[in-house]
């Protein structure tokens, strides 16, 4: 009698197991794998912290006094850090490089080289360089209203005209556009930062937001990061009264967004709604009606390799 009690005992004892167990893991959530890469922050914050990103960092004016700004200009890119990859990014993630050069395949020598950087319409893209001691000579700084920080940031100064222009009407339509993050950069200060950015991330990564030295368009000196927002170099820089205006008028002053939302399998690059290469008023209206990616716009302008 007892040894049925005992039995008894131990069958409800085993059943009650049973369906905690059966509780406690129907409510656990699914342990599908987490997805390889960033979605937006809120989602997945470690691994939105894990992998930063952009493309940008201060520009430096010259090799001569690029040892100067270079401490400045680690602050900045650390600083730079925070931001993080955007929405374009969810889409190839997981499977990685869809665009540019894979991890190991880089091959610099079958590269076209662009024989004139100062040619506004210059095709600037992952199968293309610049040479490494390329340096537009017409660079002036930018003003301190644009740049509040202790950095100097240098453009071309016809771009620079323009930008003056369209920060103007920007400003009479009752937006400021705050600041400059970036603007010229060297080569030899792009090849530290991806070199940086590639360590940390692998270089297959890192060029998603990050161009290679010689294939960045701020080497160019027409191109700027336009920020100050809590948002800058995110894809939510898009969704600022700044971001929008620039995307609405920015094209009116010259002004073109290189990479759009979407288009990573063009351009190579995810989304950066805060960066834009100067081409010309004139070219940037036709790009404008064109529909284009600026890459594609500029497949169809005249180019010279050498
Ligand atoms: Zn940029």
């Amino acid at each position: 009698m007892q040894g049925f009690i005992t039995l008894r005992l131990l069958l409800v004892v085993t059943i009650i197991m049973i369906i905690s167990a059966g509780i406690i893991f129907g409510c656990l959530p699914d342990r599908d794998p987490a997805p390889a890469i960033f979605t937006d922050d809120e989602s997945t914050p470690e691994q939105a912290e894990d992998l930063p990103v952009f493309e940008d960092s201060e520009g430096s004016i010259d090799d001569e006094t690029a040892d100067d700004l270079e401490d400045q200009q680690d602050e900045e890119a650390d600083e730079e850090d925070r931001g993080q990859l955007s929405e374009s990014g969810e889409e190839t993630m997981g499977g990685s490089s869809s665009a540019g050069n894979g991890e190991s395949g880089f091959d610099r020598d079958s590269l076209d080289v662009i024989a004139d950087g100062d040619y506004l319409l210059a095709l600037v893209s992952k199968e293309t360089t610049l040479k490494s001691d390329y340096k537009p000579s017409d660079l002036q700084r930018i003003p301190s209203y644009m740049n509040s920080s202790h950095t100097t940031i240098y453009l071309r100064a016809e771009a620079l005209t323009k930008l003056e222009q369209l920060w103007e009407a920007a400003e009479a339509d009752g937006v400021n556009l705050l600041r400059i993050r970036s603007a010229y950069r060297s080569y030899s200060t792009q090849d530290r930062l991806f070199s940086d950015y590639a360590s940390r991330h692998g270089e297959a990564q890192a060029n998603r937001f990050s161009a290679r030295p010689g294939q960045s368009e701020h080497q160019l000196g027409t191109t700027v990061d336009f920020g100050g927002t809590s948002v800058d170099f995110q894809a939510a820089y898009a969704d600022t009264e700044q971001g929008r205006w620039l995307a609405d008028n920015a094209h009116l002053y010259g002004f073109v967004m290189s990479y759009p939302a979407g288009k990573e399998h063009i351009t190579g690059y995810i989304f950066e709604p805060w960066h834009y290469r100067y081409i010309g008023v004139n070219a940037a209206m036709e790009w404008k009606q064109s529909g284009k990616t600026l890459i594609e716009f500029l497949e169809t302008k005249p180019q010279t390799f050498q």
